[in-house]
């Protein structure tokens, strides 16, 4: 897949287009990610990207123009690349070849990073991760010119906070979306990780074992991996209730989580079961 960035602070993105993630993705060939000046897509010598805005009132918005003149350029080579995004080339019988961990999904997604957005969630990182293309689009200053929502296809929120630019939320999108390529993580580590299966992930130690009084849960040393992995069972579900029971509202509990919360956390089990009968009316 291809990631754009469209931004006017592209030097901001430096240290994040060589971290691993980003790295190791473009070594495999699984994604390229690449930043664009919103600059130079804005007329006169001093490419002007902001203007105030219509109806008055303070500061600054980015300009509709840049943006539409970039979303066309990369239409433009999107179509030249013959339409199918350049990491997927096109196999004998017409179709899509598919990369492992990438299924054929659209062919190019525009997404606008703003506050008044969708709340992003991991749901949205896989729906992402399946485009040939995705285009992300940073604002500024009190934000983007409402056209250029109109024209893209989601607008996307990281969180209920304002930042100063939408140059972080795009880094955190596309480091989401760039971890659940297969090849870029650890086989199977995204899969454990919260909001995965609706909760949120267990806790994790390391060594040593005992530090400053504070143990390790004896169960990480019995060195049986079946109960340790009913105790993860059981520690998700109290962590989720404890800290995102909204989470768990619709959740369908199994017979195997039940029983695993019963043997390791019975306090989250009886809460559980009561929340639950509250939920239902
Ligand atoms: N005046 C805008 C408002 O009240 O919604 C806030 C503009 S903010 C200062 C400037 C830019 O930062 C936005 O256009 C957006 O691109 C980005 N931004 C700030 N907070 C964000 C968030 N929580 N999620 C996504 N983008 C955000």
């Amino acid at each position: 897949m291809k990631i754009t960035i469209l931004t006017i602070c592209p030097e901001l993105f430096q240290s994040f287009l060589s971290s691993h993630v980003v790295r190791r993705a473009e070594k495999m060939g699984l994604a390229e990610v690449e930043v664009r000046d919103l600059r130079t897509y804005a007329d006169g010598s001093f490419r002007k990207v902001d203007d105030s805005p219509f109806g008055g009132g303070r500061g600054l918005v980015l300009r509709c123009t840049p943006v539409f003149r970039a979303l066309e350029q990369i239409r433009i080579e999107d179509e030249a690349a013959g339409g199918k995004g350049r990491f997927f080339p096109e196999s004998a019988d017409g179709r899509k070849q598919e990369r492992p961990g990438t299924p054929s999904g659209p062919r190019r997604v525009t997404a606008v990073l703003t506050p008044a957005g969708t709340p992003y969630r991991q749901a949205a990182a896989h729906r992402f991760a399946r485009a040939d293309h995705l285009v992300l689009i940073c604002g500024h200053y009190e934000g983007i010119d409402e056209r250029v929502l109109d024209r893209a296809d989601e607008a996307v929120s990281i969180g209920d906070y304002v930042l100063t630019g939408g140059e972080l939320p795009a880094m955190v999108v596309a480091d989401s979306v760039l971890r659940l390529l297969r090849g870029t993580l650890r086989e199977g580590s995204a899969e454990e990780e919260s909001f995965e299966n609706g909760l949120l992930e267990y806790p994790q130690y390391t060594q040593p074992a005992e530090e400053e009084g504070a143990k390790i849960p004896g169960i990480l040393l019995s060195g049986n991996h079946g109960e340790i992995q009913r105790w993860r069972t059981a520690e998700a579900l109290r962590v989720t209730l404890e800290r995102r029971p909204d989470l768990l509202r619709d959740r369908k509990f199994t017979e195997a989580e039940w029983s695993a919360l019963d043997a390791y956390a019975p306090k989250t089990a009886e809460l559980l079961k009561k929340r639950t009968e509250e939920w239902k009316k």
